[in-house]
Protein backbone atom coordinates (compact mmCIF):
# COMPACT_ATOMS: atom_id res chain seq x y z
CA UNK A 1 0.00 0.00 0.00
CA UNK A 2 2.26 2.82 -1.17
CA UNK A 3 0.07 5.75 -1.82
CA UNK A 4 -0.78 8.00 0.60
CA UNK A 5 -4.85 8.16 -0.05
CA UNK A 6 -4.89 4.60 -0.51
CA UNK A 7 -3.32 4.66 3.44
CA UNK A 8 -6.06 7.27 4.45
CA UNK A 9 -8.74 5.27 3.46
CA UNK A 10 -7.52 1.61 4.60
CA UNK A 11 -4.45 1.28 6.79
CA UNK A 12 -4.29 0.24 9.77
CA UNK A 13 -7.17 -2.25 9.93
CA UNK A 14 -7.97 -4.84 7.66
CA UNK A 15 -10.85 -7.55 8.98
CA UNK A 16 -11.05 -10.79 8.61
CA UNK A 17 -13.47 -13.49 6.78
CA UNK A 18 -17.22 -11.76 8.34
CA UNK A 19 -16.18 -9.20 11.01
CA UNK A 20 -16.79 -5.81 10.40
CA UNK A 21 -15.93 -3.88 7.75
CA UNK A 22 -15.47 -0.50 10.40
CA UNK A 23 -12.68 -0.58 12.86
CA UNK A 24 -14.88 -2.17 16.49
CA UNK A 25 -15.32 0.76 19.13
CA UNK A 26 -13.83 -1.39 21.72
CA UNK A 27 -15.43 0.44 24.96
CA UNK A 28 -14.08 -2.14 27.42
CA UNK A 29 -11.46 -1.05 30.13
CA UNK A 30 -10.20 -4.49 30.86
CA UNK A 31 -9.63 -7.80 29.03
CA UNK A 32 -10.31 -11.35 30.67
CA UNK A 33 -7.86 -14.50 30.59
CA UNK A 34 -8.06 -18.00 31.40
CA UNK A 35 -4.94 -17.99 33.75
CA UNK A 36 -2.83 -15.76 35.41
CA UNK A 37 0.30 -16.90 34.09
CA UNK A 38 -0.77 -15.72 30.74
CA UNK A 39 -1.51 -12.38 32.27
CA UNK A 40 1.79 -12.36 33.79
CA UNK A 41 3.38 -12.81 30.46
CA UNK A 42 1.64 -9.90 29.48
CA UNK A 43 2.71 -7.94 32.47
CA UNK A 44 6.75 -9.10 31.23
CA UNK A 45 5.96 -7.45 28.16
CA UNK A 46 6.58 -11.05 26.97
CA UNK A 47 3.27 -11.84 25.25
CA UNK A 48 1.25 -8.77 23.69
CA UNK A 49 -2.12 -8.40 24.31
CA UNK A 50 -4.07 -5.99 26.34
CA UNK A 51 -4.88 -6.11 29.79
CA UNK A 52 -6.25 -2.27 31.13
CA UNK A 53 -7.25 0.46 28.78
CA UNK A 54 -5.30 2.89 30.62
CA UNK A 55 -2.07 1.59 29.31
CA UNK A 56 -3.52 0.12 25.52
CA UNK A 57 -6.69 -0.41 23.44
CA UNK A 58 -7.58 -2.14 20.70
CA UNK A 59 -9.32 0.65 18.68
CA UNK A 60 -6.74 2.47 19.45
CA UNK A 61 -4.16 0.43 18.17
CA UNK A 62 -5.62 0.30 14.92
CA UNK A 63 -5.98 4.24 14.05
CA UNK A 64 -2.58 4.69 15.67
CA UNK A 65 -1.28 1.82 13.10
CA UNK A 66 -2.92 4.00 10.31
CA UNK A 67 -0.90 6.83 11.70
CA UNK A 68 2.02 5.43 11.42
CA UNK A 69 1.84 4.36 8.38
CA UNK A 70 0.93 7.94 6.52
CA UNK A 71 3.84 9.03 7.78
CA UNK A 72 6.43 5.99 7.27
CA UNK A 73 6.81 5.10 11.14
CA UNK A 74 8.02 1.75 12.79
CA UNK A 75 5.46 2.70 15.96
CA UNK A 76 2.89 4.71 16.76
CA UNK A 77 0.71 5.31 19.93
CA UNK A 78 -2.70 7.97 20.35
CA UNK A 79 -2.98 10.09 23.48
CA UNK A 80 -5.43 12.04 25.07
CA UNK A 81 -4.54 15.51 23.16
CA UNK A 82 -2.03 17.18 20.90
CA UNK A 83 -0.43 18.44 24.44
CA UNK A 84 -0.33 14.76 25.97
CA UNK A 85 1.87 13.91 22.82
CA UNK A 86 4.41 16.83 22.93
CA UNK A 87 4.54 15.98 26.45
CA UNK A 88 5.08 12.37 26.41
CA UNK A 89 7.54 12.79 22.95
CA UNK A 90 10.10 14.74 25.12
CA UNK A 91 9.60 13.46 28.45
CA UNK A 92 10.19 9.60 27.46
CA UNK A 93 14.08 10.67 26.88
CA UNK A 94 14.65 14.35 28.89
CA UNK A 95 14.30 13.87 32.71
CA UNK A 96 15.91 16.26 35.44
CA UNK A 97 18.78 17.79 34.84
CA UNK A 98 18.77 17.77 31.12
CA UNK A 99 18.41 20.06 28.37
CA UNK A 100 16.10 20.34 25.52
CA UNK A 101 16.97 22.91 22.20
CA UNK A 102 13.22 24.31 20.91
CA UNK A 103 12.65 26.71 17.61
CA UNK A 104 10.86 29.37 19.52
CA UNK A 105 8.14 29.70 16.73
CA UNK A 106 5.65 26.91 18.44
CA UNK A 107 2.22 26.36 19.42
CA UNK A 108 1.98 28.87 22.78
CA UNK A 109 0.52 25.54 24.73
CA UNK A 110 3.62 23.87 23.49
CA UNK A 111 5.70 26.79 24.11
CA UNK A 112 4.41 26.91 27.65
CA UNK A 113 5.13 23.11 28.40
CA UNK A 114 8.65 23.26 27.64
CA UNK A 115 9.51 26.98 28.97
CA UNK A 116 7.78 26.15 32.28
CA UNK A 117 6.25 22.95 33.02
CA UNK A 118 8.84 21.29 32.38
CA UNK A 119 11.42 23.96 33.49
CA UNK A 120 9.58 23.02 37.08
CA UNK A 121 10.45 19.42 36.36
CA UNK A 122 13.97 20.20 36.04
CA UNK A 123 14.43 20.31 32.35
CA UNK A 124 16.17 23.49 30.81
CA UNK A 125 15.13 24.85 27.54
CA UNK A 126 17.09 27.14 24.70
CA UNK A 127 14.90 28.70 22.40
CA UNK A 128 16.14 29.30 18.88
CA UNK A 129 14.74 31.50 16.22
CA UNK A 130 13.45 28.80 13.09
CA UNK A 131 16.16 31.10 10.84
CA UNK A 132 19.47 30.63 12.96
CA UNK A 133 22.57 29.93 11.15
CA UNK A 134 24.04 26.20 11.50
CA UNK A 135 26.55 28.00 14.18
CA UNK A 136 23.41 29.68 16.19
CA UNK A 137 21.71 26.44 16.37
CA UNK A 138 25.38 24.40 16.95
CA UNK A 139 26.06 26.46 19.84
CA UNK A 140 22.92 26.26 21.41
CA UNK A 141 23.52 22.73 22.31
CA UNK A 142 25.22 21.40 26.02
CA UNK A 143 26.45 17.89 26.92
CA UNK A 144 23.30 16.72 28.69
CA UNK A 145 21.23 18.00 25.41
CA UNK A 146 18.78 15.40 25.01
CA UNK A 147 16.52 16.00 21.92
CA UNK A 148 15.72 19.21 19.28
CA UNK A 149 11.96 20.50 19.00
CA UNK A 150 10.15 22.37 15.91
CA UNK A 151 6.98 22.23 14.27
CA UNK A 152 6.98 22.36 10.50
CA UNK A 153 4.76 24.80 10.44
CA UNK A 154 4.12 26.74 13.45
CA UNK A 155 0.93 27.54 14.70
CA UNK A 156 -0.05 30.89 14.93
CA UNK A 157 3.46 32.02 13.03
CA UNK A 158 3.38 30.01 9.86
CA UNK A 159 7.57 29.47 10.00
CA UNK A 160 8.09 26.60 8.04
CA UNK A 161 10.84 24.88 9.80
CA UNK A 162 14.12 24.10 7.87
CA UNK A 163 14.01 20.26 8.88
CA UNK A 164 17.19 19.09 7.21
CA UNK A 165 18.72 22.01 9.14
CA UNK A 166 17.76 20.78 12.46
CA UNK A 167 18.09 17.26 11.81
CA UNK A 168 21.50 17.82 11.08
CA UNK A 169 22.44 19.23 14.07
CA UNK A 170 20.49 16.92 16.23
CA UNK A 171 22.50 13.93 15.32
CA UNK A 172 25.86 15.89 14.83
CA UNK A 173 25.39 16.19 19.00
CA UNK A 174 23.76 12.58 19.55
CA UNK A 175 20.61 13.42 19.63
CA UNK A 176 16.83 12.90 17.91
CA UNK A 177 14.71 15.28 16.65
CA UNK A 178 10.96 15.78 17.14
CA UNK A 179 8.52 17.65 14.43
CA UNK A 180 5.32 18.04 15.49
CA UNK A 181 4.03 17.89 11.85
CA UNK A 182 -0.01 19.49 12.83
CA UNK A 183 -0.90 21.87 10.39
CA UNK A 184 0.60 20.09 7.60
CA UNK A 185 -0.32 16.44 8.22
CA UNK A 186 1.18 13.37 6.71
CA UNK A 187 -0.58 14.36 3.12
CA UNK A 188 1.55 17.09 2.75
CA UNK A 189 4.60 16.61 4.22
CA UNK A 190 5.94 13.66 5.90
CA UNK A 191 9.54 14.90 8.55
CA UNK A 192 10.52 11.59 8.60
CA UNK A 193 11.40 11.50 5.27
CA UNK A 194 14.18 14.47 5.74
CA UNK A 195 15.45 13.48 8.83
CA UNK A 196 13.12 13.78 11.62
CA UNK A 197 13.50 10.88 14.37
CA UNK A 198 10.26 11.52 16.08
CA UNK A 199 7.07 13.59 15.01
CA UNK A 200 4.03 14.74 17.24
CA UNK A 201 -0.21 14.89 16.19
CA UNK A 202 -2.31 17.60 17.55
CA UNK A 203 -5.06 14.81 16.36
CA UNK A 204 -7.76 17.61 17.41
CA UNK A 205 -6.75 19.47 14.06
CA UNK A 206 -6.88 18.33 10.52
CA UNK A 207 -6.94 14.51 11.26
CA UNK A 208 -9.93 15.25 12.79
CA UNK A 209 -11.09 17.55 10.83
CA UNK A 210 -14.50 18.44 11.91
CA UNK A 211 -13.81 19.55 15.32
CA UNK A 212 -15.36 16.17 16.95
CA UNK A 213 -12.67 15.10 19.44
CA UNK A 214 -9.51 16.20 21.14
CA UNK A 215 -6.33 13.86 20.52
CA UNK A 216 -2.73 13.47 20.14
CA UNK A 217 -0.71 11.04 18.43
CA UNK A 218 3.25 10.34 18.54
CA UNK A 219 5.32 8.37 15.98
CA UNK A 220 8.47 7.17 15.64
CA UNK A 221 10.61 6.27 13.06
CA UNK A 222 12.46 4.09 14.29
CA UNK A 223 15.95 5.37 12.69
CA UNK A 224 17.33 6.68 15.55
CA UNK A 225 20.22 4.34 17.12
CA UNK A 226 19.70 4.58 21.13
CA UNK A 227 22.42 1.94 22.03
CA UNK A 228 24.66 4.06 19.81
CA UNK A 229 24.28 6.85 22.36
CA UNK A 230 23.41 4.61 25.53
CA UNK A 231 25.03 6.94 27.61
CA UNK A 232 22.73 10.18 26.63
CA UNK A 233 19.71 7.55 27.03
CA UNK A 234 19.58 5.50 30.15
CA UNK A 235 15.84 5.53 30.13
CA UNK A 236 15.68 3.29 27.08
CA UNK A 237 19.36 1.32 26.73
CA UNK A 238 19.95 0.45 31.02
CA UNK A 239 17.21 -2.25 32.91
CA UNK A 240 13.94 -0.35 33.64
CA UNK A 241 13.99 -1.54 37.30
CA UNK A 242 9.87 -0.29 37.53
CA UNK A 243 9.29 -3.05 34.64
CA UNK A 244 11.09 -6.47 35.78
CA UNK A 245 14.63 -4.84 34.26
CA UNK A 246 13.85 -4.47 30.97
CA UNK A 247 16.27 -2.43 28.85
CA UNK A 248 13.92 -1.41 26.08
CA UNK A 249 16.37 -0.96 23.19
CA UNK A 250 17.53 -3.70 23.32
CA UNK A 251 14.30 -6.13 23.37
CA UNK A 252 12.54 -3.78 21.13
CA UNK A 253 15.05 -2.42 18.48
CA UNK A 254 15.29 0.55 16.93
CA UNK A 255 11.61 0.30 15.91
CA UNK A 256 9.99 -0.60 19.26
CA UNK A 257 11.81 0.84 22.21
CA UNK A 258 10.41 4.49 21.70
CA UNK A 259 6.95 3.93 21.73
CA UNK A 260 6.84 0.66 24.21
CA UNK A 261 8.53 2.76 26.46
CA UNK A 262 6.15 5.64 26.21
CA UNK A 263 3.31 3.12 26.80
CA UNK A 264 4.55 1.10 29.69
CA UNK A 265 5.81 4.10 31.79
CA UNK A 266 4.18 7.17 30.48
CA UNK A 267 0.99 6.10 29.83
CA UNK A 268 1.38 3.84 32.79
CA UNK A 269 2.09 6.63 35.43
CA UNK A 270 0.13 9.43 33.54
CA UNK A 271 -2.70 8.01 32.50
CA UNK A 272 -3.18 10.29 28.93
CA UNK A 273 -5.02 7.44 26.75
CA UNK A 274 -7.25 8.60 23.94
CA UNK A 275 -10.59 7.30 24.82
CA UNK A 276 -11.64 4.41 22.21
CA UNK A 277 -14.73 6.62 20.80
CA UNK A 278 -12.78 9.51 20.17
CA UNK A 279 -10.34 7.18 18.11
CA UNK A 280 -12.96 5.98 15.95
CA UNK A 281 -14.14 9.14 15.48
CA UNK A 282 -10.78 10.29 14.69
CA UNK A 283 -10.50 7.04 11.82
CA UNK A 284 -13.29 8.37 10.51
CA UNK A 285 -11.70 11.96 9.65
CA UNK A 286 -8.35 10.13 8.72
CA UNK A 287 -10.07 8.46 5.90
CA UNK A 288 -10.87 11.79 3.94
CA UNK A 289 -8.02 13.47 4.62
CA UNK A 290 -6.20 13.25 1.61
CA UNK A 291 -9.31 14.62 -0.01
CA UNK A 292 -9.57 17.80 2.62
CA UNK A 293 -5.95 18.61 2.85
CA UNK A 294 -5.85 19.93 -0.69
CA UNK A 295 -9.27 21.69 -0.29
CA UNK A 296 -7.86 23.48 2.76
CA UNK A 297 -4.66 24.39 0.86
CA UNK A 298 -6.45 25.84 -1.80
CA UNK A 299 -9.13 27.64 0.24
CA UNK A 300 -6.06 29.33 2.03
CA UNK A 301 -3.86 30.07 -0.75
CA UNK A 302 -7.10 32.38 -2.83
CA UNK A 303 -7.63 33.98 1.04
CA UNK A 304 -3.75 34.47 1.34
CA UNK A 305 -3.86 36.01 -2.13
CA UNK A 306 -6.92 38.32 -1.71
CA UNK A 307 -5.21 39.97 1.46
CA UNK A 308 -2.24 40.16 0.12
CA UNK A 309 -3.59 42.56 -2.51
CA UNK A 310 -6.35 44.60 -0.39
CA UNK A 311 -5.55 47.81 0.71
CA UNK A 312 -7.18 47.51 4.79
CA UNK A 313 -4.45 44.47 4.64
CA UNK A 314 -1.10 45.67 6.34
CA UNK A 315 0.76 42.02 6.05
CA UNK A 316 -0.13 38.69 5.10
CA UNK A 317 1.86 35.25 6.58
CA UNK A 318 0.95 32.48 4.22
CA UNK A 319 4.30 30.35 2.79
CA UNK A 320 2.18 29.60 -0.68
CA UNK A 321 2.44 33.65 -1.31
CA UNK A 322 5.39 34.12 -3.31
CA UNK A 323 6.67 37.46 -1.52
CA UNK A 324 6.39 35.13 2.09
CA UNK A 325 9.54 34.70 4.20
CA UNK A 326 8.71 31.27 3.95
CA UNK A 327 7.92 30.85 0.49
CA UNK A 328 11.51 29.07 -0.45
CA UNK A 329 11.15 26.54 2.30
CA UNK A 330 7.80 25.68 1.55
CA UNK A 331 8.46 24.70 -1.99
CA UNK A 332 11.22 22.44 -0.55
CA UNK A 333 9.29 20.86 1.85
CA UNK A 334 5.48 21.57 1.22
CA UNK A 335 5.76 21.47 -2.89
CA UNK A 336 1.59 20.75 -3.34
CA UNK A 337 0.44 23.35 -0.46
CA UNK A 338 1.23 23.35 3.54
CA UNK A 339 -2.53 23.92 5.52
CA UNK A 340 -5.19 26.51 5.60
CA UNK A 341 -4.52 29.11 8.20
CA UNK A 342 -3.60 32.56 7.00
CA UNK A 343 -2.71 35.29 9.45
CA UNK A 344 -2.86 38.82 8.53
CA UNK A 345 -2.68 42.48 10.35
CA UNK A 346 -6.10 44.24 9.70
CA UNK A 347 -4.53 48.35 8.54
CA UNK A 348 -5.71 50.64 11.40
CA UNK A 349 -4.44 48.63 15.22
CA UNK A 350 -6.09 46.65 17.43
CA UNK A 351 -9.79 48.39 17.17
CA UNK A 352 -9.63 48.22 13.44
CA UNK A 353 -9.36 44.42 13.38
CA UNK A 354 -12.04 44.09 16.63
CA UNK A 355 -14.25 45.71 14.13
CA UNK A 356 -13.06 43.34 11.59
CA UNK A 357 -13.79 40.54 13.85
CA UNK A 358 -17.60 41.80 14.52
CA UNK A 359 -18.57 42.01 11.38
CA UNK A 360 -17.80 38.83 10.62
CA UNK A 361 -20.70 36.35 9.64
CA UNK A 362 -19.69 33.22 7.62
CA UNK A 363 -16.34 32.94 9.69
CA UNK A 364 -16.63 32.08 13.07
CA UNK A 365 -15.17 33.50 15.67
CA UNK A 366 -12.90 30.29 17.93
CA UNK A 367 -10.10 28.95 19.37
CA UNK A 368 -9.70 26.57 17.30
CA UNK A 369 -7.95 25.86 14.04
CA UNK A 370 -7.96 23.43 11.10
CA UNK A 371 -11.91 22.87 11.02
CA UNK A 372 -13.90 21.98 8.18
CA UNK A 373 -16.11 24.95 9.26
CA UNK A 374 -13.73 28.53 8.91
CA UNK A 375 -12.49 29.84 12.11
CA UNK A 376 -11.05 33.38 12.85
CA UNK A 377 -9.56 34.72 16.07
CA UNK A 378 -7.90 38.23 17.15
CA UNK A 379 -5.28 36.59 19.71
CA UNK A 380 -4.80 40.32 20.97
CA UNK A 381 -8.44 40.97 22.14
CA UNK A 382 -8.92 36.99 23.14
CA UNK A 383 -5.76 34.16 23.77
CA UNK A 384 -3.74 36.86 24.19
CA UNK A 385 -6.16 39.50 25.89
CA UNK A 386 -3.85 40.23 29.03
CA UNK A 387 -0.81 41.38 26.97
CA UNK A 388 -0.04 45.37 26.02
CA UNK A 389 0.21 45.99 22.69
CA UNK A 390 4.34 45.96 22.61
CA UNK A 391 4.23 42.66 25.06
CA UNK A 392 2.34 41.20 21.61
CA UNK A 393 5.07 42.29 19.48
CA UNK A 394 7.59 41.00 21.37
CA UNK A 395 5.93 37.63 21.18
CA UNK A 396 5.33 37.72 17.43
CA UNK A 397 1.55 38.83 17.05
CA UNK A 398 1.03 42.37 16.23
CA UNK A 399 -2.50 44.41 18.11
CA UNK A 400 -4.24 43.69 14.81
CA UNK A 401 -3.04 40.51 13.61
CA UNK A 402 -5.78 38.30 12.96
CA UNK A 403 -5.56 34.00 12.24
CA UNK A 404 -8.09 32.97 10.03
CA UNK A 405 -8.17 28.79 9.58
CA UNK A 406 -9.96 28.34 5.69
CA UNK A 407 -12.56 25.51 6.45
CA UNK A 408 -14.04 23.39 3.30
CA UNK A 409 -16.68 25.80 2.06
CA UNK A 410 -16.13 27.28 -1.23
CA UNK A 411 -13.51 30.14 -1.22
CA UNK A 412 -16.00 32.84 -3.29
CA UNK A 413 -18.09 32.71 -0.29
CA UNK A 414 -15.36 32.90 2.57
CA UNK A 415 -14.11 35.66 0.52
CA UNK A 416 -16.96 37.03 -0.17
CA UNK A 417 -17.35 37.67 4.42
CA UNK A 418 -14.07 38.62 4.91
CA UNK A 419 -14.05 41.59 2.07
CA UNK A 420 -17.10 42.47 3.69
CA UNK A 421 -15.86 42.51 7.24
CA UNK A 422 -12.69 44.37 5.70
CA UNK A 423 -15.32 47.25 4.58
CA UNK A 424 -16.73 47.77 7.80
CA UNK A 425 -12.88 47.92 9.66
C1 LIG B 1 -3.35 22.57 18.96
C2 LIG B 1 -1.93 22.23 18.86
C3 LIG B 1 -1.28 21.50 19.86
C4 LIG B 1 -2.00 21.07 21.13
O1 LIG B 1 -2.93 20.10 20.81
P1 LIG B 1 -4.25 19.80 21.69
O2 LIG B 1 -4.86 18.67 20.95
O3 LIG B 1 -5.07 21.06 21.70
O4 LIG B 1 -3.78 19.42 23.05
C5 LIG B 1 0.04 21.19 19.69
N1 LIG B 1 0.72 21.57 18.60
C6 LIG B 1 0.13 22.28 17.61
C7 LIG B 1 0.92 22.68 16.42
C8 LIG B 1 -1.22 22.63 17.70
O5 LIG B 1 -1.80 23.35 16.71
Amino acid sequence: MSSIGTKCVQAGYTPGNGEPRQIPIVQSTTFKYDTSEHMGQLFDLEASGYFYTRLQNPTNDAVAAKICALEGGSAAMLTSSGQAANFFAVFNIAECGDHVVASQSIYGGTFNLLAHTLHKMGIELTFVSPDCTPEELDAAFRPNTKCVFGETVANPALTVLDIEKFAAAAHAHGVPLIVDNTFPTPVMCRPIEWGADIVTHSTTKYMDGHGAGVGGAIVDSGNFDWMAHAEKFPGLCTPDESYHGIVYAEKFGNAGAFITKATSQLMRDFGSIQSPQNAYLLNLGLESLHVRMPRHCANGQAMAEFLAAHPKVEAVNYPGLPGDAYHELAEKYLPNGSCGVVSFEVAGGREAAERFMAALRLCAIETHVADARTCCLHPASSTHRQMTDDELRAAGIGPAMVRLSCGLEDAADLIADVEQALARA
